[in-house]
């Protein structure tokens, strides 16, 4: 990623302070601090002013911030928010902005306390957020890498599924697969489900043996270069009965219709809408409990929610999930998770793992 990314987002935002006559925004949650200065370590912090941002880390990271961060670097010992306030101070910062939904109560009381008495704190709630939702073309491609990556370790993981492995044992697999191909690791605890446990749209790994006959969910993401990927498949261990054909087909349609929907400037509700309408079509719209879909990125997790509610509009450069799902008590469930690109006129599937159910 060139250095001048970094740069540009960080304007983006100092604009934005300047719109809102903050001073300063102490950002301190480790994906905006990443997204704002590429610095990949676990303890930093970016003041960001409208001419200017200043890093903070510990000792620790004073080469790796060296290598990484391209704006004016502080290491300081000690509490790195009091070391802030200090700067604050010297800069004679009025209208300081704080990540309401990151800060704890402890760390705004220390920063409050640290602050003269004429300063104030504005809460901010979002702004780097949904910054962070548009990807550049360097973060699509970066997602891409992730989700190729991801897909390469379910295959070669799918080739050792066997009768009698432990549903833990395949997720070490596939974890192994990942790292193996060069991922962080994986993006959340991977997901492995047999039998009934499909039901649990996020069911642990457990001791529970793959058995004959019985539905297998495997749902698992790689984080490669900092960015996240998603995707869940469905296995059966020997003939799937007419339920779970038609169940599994129904899911299906309803993640076509979902993909369908996804263009530049349609809200996301309407995407989320798609999907539930094909399975109320087949009678299965209350085993479907949750959203169609999220934004992913730095954070498997990220700003848009494709659900019911949101009127947030699709914009070209969103990375999101499609992954509608059917749950039933004591027979099981069903999801198929792509990863999709949005465009102006509707969405690149980045996920190239085939969606037929797969018989083993
Ligand atoms: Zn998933
Ligand atoms: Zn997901």
């Amino acid at each position: 990623m060139g250095a001048s990314e970094f740069a540009l987002r960080r304007n983006v935002l100092a604009r934005r302070l300047v719109e809102h006559e903050l001073d300063a925004l102490v950002v301190s949650f480790g994906p905006n601090v990443r997204y704002l200065t590429g610095f990949t370590g676990s303890n930093g912090l970016v003041v960001v002013m409208p001419d200017r941002a200043v890093f903070f880390t510990d000792p620790r990271y004073r080469i790796q911030a060296a290598q990484e961060v391209d704006c004016s670097i502080r290491v300081v010992s000690g509490v790195m928010l009091l070391s802030a306030a200090q700067y604050l101070r010297r800069m004679k910062s009025k209208r300081v902005g704080f990540e309401k939904s990151r800060l704890t109560v402890e760390a705004y009381q220390t920063l409050k306390d640290a602050l003269p008495m004429r300063s104030s704190l504005e809460p901010v709630v979002g702004w780097i957020e949904r910054q962070r939702a548009v990807k550049s073309p360097t973060e699509i491609s970066a997602i891409r890498r992730s989700v190729e990556l991801n897909s390469r370790a379910f295959e070669q993981a799918a080739k050792h599924v066997r009768t009698g492995m432990r549903e833990t044992e395949l997720a070490a697999e596939l974890d192994y697969r990942m790292r193996r191909q060069g991922a962080e690791g994986p993006a959340f605890e991977t997901i492995v489900a047999t039998g009934a446990r499909t039901a649990l749209p996020h069911a642990h790994p457990t001791s529970a043996r793959l058995v004959h006959g019985a539905l297998l969910l495997v749902d698992m993401g790689a984080m490669l270069d900092g960015y996240a990927s998603d995707m869940t498949r469905m296995l059966f261990l020997g003939k799937p009965g007419a339920r779970i054909k038609r169940a599994y087909k129904a899911v299906l349609e309803a993640q076509l219709a979902a993909i369908d929907a996804v263009r530049a400037s349609v809200p996301a509700k309407a995407v989320d809408r798609a999907a539930r309408r094909v399975l109320a079509g087949h009678g299965l719209a209350n085993a479907f409990v949750h959203s169609t879909g999220h934004g992913l990125g730095l954070e498997i997790h990220e700003p848009p929610r494709i659900g019911k509610k949101e009127k947030t509009p699709l914009e070209t450069g969103m990375a999101i999930t499609i992954e509608p799902g059917v749950y039933l008590e004591g027979f099981g469930g069903i999801r198929i998770e792509d990863t999709v690109a949005v465009t102006d006129n509707g969405c690149e599937v980045l996920t190239p793992t085939s969606k037929e159910l797969r018989i083993l």
